[in-house]
This record gives structure tokens, C-alpha cells and sequence, in this order.
């Protein structure tokens, strides 16, 4: 079974085809600057066998039916051809990053799902390009099933005491305000990850999932569901990220839009674009800051030290949330590949059970694996996510029924 994942961005295209059977990549591709003067597309075709092989090309591509024909092109052309023809595909699992409270697990695409997915829109407007990721494919594949699934449906067992904020009660009623979280499908996926790996059903197993990327949030999990999250209402909330800023006190927006005399946009801009590591120190990349770092940079060492002490604020509130945890799983960029944070967010948690082995976090590997000392009471684990193989999974599961 060969399944096709697509995330459609409002200005790119990025898709996978994972033939199901041995659960490998045929081609990975991804399509930029959609509508612009110039796009492009860049596809790694059999990236297994042939991990510094690609095919790049530049050319106008003037909407997303236009990505999605481009890419129908290069899965089945002469060069970089992983297929025959459209029929090879058997599913299409797309994306989706808003599902509001309408969807607590993945849906087989039909007119109602539609109308679903574009009545969530006002809850995350920038994300309206999914949606029209979805019509495009339907368009071009006629007859093949698509499955949306949704970064905020894991999160939809969150209790009311922790996904609503406390202001007026009637915003959640006329407006749907209240926490979402988002990352869902990575912190499903390394949270079974997890429970596999510890050898344990994932109905019976505790975790607090951490994921830091350039997007970074956190997840407790009890007894396999999720019990809360640091994003909230929008991808803002939470942990300090590349370039969000993450918690503040919320009346530091109109503060900032009253002295810089800025609009309620430019604040949002400020706040989601030119904070975070950024912010602080000018670069949002973690491994720049640590060169920066290694030569006195003392913003940089501020904005290591301050991203940090945040994972380990959220490690300690998640731990009174669930009471106990079989581990604490880390994932994504920074949480695979950094040991220097890793080591950090997780100092002085002894007391709470928390024991890395600095020789075990120092070791690179591309596999999941331990990073506590025998005794720790927590396990502490690196985790490498699939939200593509998550998402080509859930739709495997659908469409076979
Ligand atoms: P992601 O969003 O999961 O792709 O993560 C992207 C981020 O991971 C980048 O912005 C970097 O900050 C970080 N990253 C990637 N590789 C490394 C590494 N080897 N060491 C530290 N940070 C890394």
C-alpha cells in the first residue's frame, strides 16, 4: 500500500509517499514559494538508498493546484519517478493543523469534513491552506480516499480544568476559546515510541513528551492519553521557541502595543516572529547559539539558559499533573540531537527522580534510546518523531477500516 502524506502550507507543499509494507520513504519532496514570481521544488527519491540524491528545480508555480500537479509530475517522471501513474497511490493523508473540538481522531475526507475543517479556520487563520491542500487533492485524484489528520486531536482528552482559560465563560461559548495544543501527532507517535520501548502497554505508561524543534511544546500523559500541553489557543503558548516567545503575562501585550505605538497585528508579528531565542539573542537556531556561546556570546548563553529553565519548569508542573511518569521522552531537532539542553533541563531534578547518565546523553545515535542512569526512578529518553509515518499510519488504519 503506498500512501501519499501532504502538509500544505500558504506558501509550500511538502509530501512523502511511504510504501506501508516495510514502512519506508519512495520519495520526500518539498515545493516553495507557491504564488510567487519564482517557486521551487526539490525531491529525494528512494532517500534510503540514495540519502544525497536529489532533483531540484526552479519554476513559477502559480497556486496549490499547480504544487500539486508538479509533484504528481515528478513521483511519476522519467528521472525521479517513484511511480507509474496517480493509481499507485491507494491513500492521501493530509495535515491538518486545526481541528478545533470537532475532531478527535483522524477523518475520511467527505463533503461534511470539508465544511468541518473551514468552520475551524477562524480558530487558526494562518493554516487556512490546509483546507486548500485538501480540495486540490480531491480534484486531482478523484476516487483515491483521503484522511485528515489533525495536530490538535491527541490533545482532545485534556480535561475542562486544564484546556479552558479563565476569562469570561461565554468566549468559550460563542468563540471555541480554550486550549488546543498542537504537535499532537508527533507526541502520539513518540508516545507510543515510548511505551514500546519500555516494554509496557502505552494504556499503563506515564510520560511527559518534550518536542523541540523550531516549534517547541510539551504533553503529560496519563496512562496513554493526553492529560495537558503547553500550547494553547495558537502555537504561542508555552515553551520559549526559535522565534515565539512562549507564556508571558498576557497584559504585556497591550502594554507593548501602548508604548511602541503598535497595532494588535504588529504585536502578534512581534511576539510570533522576533521573540523566542531571537529575540534574546539574535539567532533562533540552537546550534548557532551554542558556537555563539562557545566564543562569551552572553546572550546567547541567556537564551540557551533561559529556554532551559523552561523545559524543566513544565518537567516539574507535569510531574504534579500526573503524579508519577515511567519517562520523560525528548524529540524533535533540539530534543534528538542536543545533549547540552537535554543535560540542563533536566539538572537538579534528582530530587524528583530525574538522573541523567552524562555519558549516555553525550552518544549520538539516530535510534530511540535511554539516557538515564540505571537508578533513575524516571527514565529519561531520546525518541526520534514521525508525524509522516503517524500520519500514513492513521490513514493505513482508516482506509483499510
Ligand atoms: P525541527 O523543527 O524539529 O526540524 O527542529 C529544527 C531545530 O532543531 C533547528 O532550528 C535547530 O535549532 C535544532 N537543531 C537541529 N539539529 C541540531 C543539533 N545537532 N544540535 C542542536 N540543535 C539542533
Amino acid at each position: 500500500m503506498n500512501i501519499l502524506v501532504i502538509n500544505s502550507g500558504s506558501s509550500s507543499l511538502k509530501y512523502q509517499l511511504i510504501d506501508m509494507e516495510g514502512e519506508s520513504v519512495t520519495a520526500s519532496g518539498v515545493i516553495e514559494r507557491i504564488g510567487e514570481e519564482m517557486g521551487s521544488i526539490t525531491q529525494r527519491s528512494h532517500p534510503d538508498k540514495w540519502p544525497d540524491a536529489k532533483s531540484e528545480e526552479k519554476r513559477p508555480v502559480l497556486n496549490h493546484d499547480a504544487a500539486m500537479r508538479l509533484m504528481v509530475e515528478k513521483l511519476t517522471g522519467e528521472e525521479w519517478g517513484v511511480i507509474g501513474s496517480l493509481s499507485d497511490i491507494d491513500a492521501i493523508g493530509h495535515r491538518v493543523v486545526q481541528g478545533g473540538e470537532s475532531f478527535a481522531a483522524p477523518a475520511l475526507v467527505d463533503a461534511d469534513v470539508v465544511e468541518t475543517i473551514r468552520a475551524n479556520i477562524p480558530l487558526a487563520p494562518l493554516h487556512a491552506a490546509n483546507l486548500v491542500g485538501i480540495e486540490a487533492a480531491l480534484e486531482l485524484f478523484p476516487g483515491t480516499p483521503n484522511v485528515t489528520v489533525f495536530d490538535t486531536e491527541f490533545h482532545q482528552t485534556i480535561p475542562a480544568k486544564a484546556h479552558l482559560y479563565p476569562i469570561p465563560y461565554e468566549l468559550y461559548e460563542e468563540h471555541r476559546i480554550r486550549k488546543y495544543g498542537f504537535h499532537g501527532t508527533s507526541h502520539k507517535y513518540v508516545a507510543r515510541a515510548a511505551a514500546e520501548f519500555l516494554n509496557k502497554p502505552l494504556e499503563d505508561t506515564d510520560l511527559i513528551t518534550v518536542h523541540l524543534g523550531n516549534g517547541c511544546s510539551m504533553a503529560a500523559v496519563k496512562n496513554g492519553r493526553c492529560a495537558d500541553t503547553t500550547m494553547g489557543l495558537t502555537p504561542l503558548a508555552g515553551l520559549m521557541m526559535g522565534t515565539r516567545c512562549g507564556d508571558v503575562d498576557p497584559a504585556i501585550f497591550p502594554f507593548i502595543a501602548r508604548t511602541e505605538k503598535l497595532c494588535v497585528n504588529e504585536v502578534d508579528e512581534m511576539l510570533n516572529k522576533k521573540s523566542g531565542l531571537l529575540g534574546i539573542c539574535g539567532m533562533n537556531d540552537m546550534r548557532d547559539i551554542h558556537t555563539a556561546r562557545a566564543k562569551g556570546d552572553e546572550r546567547a548563553q541567556l537564551a540557551f539558559e533561559m529556554f532551559a529553565y523552561r523545559v524543566k519548569s513544565f518537567i516539574g508542573s507535569y510531574l504534579a499533573v500526573l503524579g508519577r511518569a515511567d519517562a520523560v521522552v525528548f524529540t524533535a531537532g533540539i530534543g534528538e540531537n542536543d545533549p547540552e539542553v537535554r543535560a540542563l533541563a533536566c539538572q537538579g531534578l534528582e530530587g524528583l527522580g530525574i538522573r541523567i547518565s552524562g555519558e549516555r546523553n553525550g552518544k549520538r545515535c539516530a535510534k530511540g534510546r535511554c539516557i538515564s542512569a540505571d537508578d533513575s526512578p524516571v527514565q529519561v529518553l531520546v525518541i526520534p518523531t514521525n508525524e509522516e509515518l503517524e500520519i500514513a499510519r492513521a490513514t493505513k488504519a482508516l482506509v483499510a477500516g
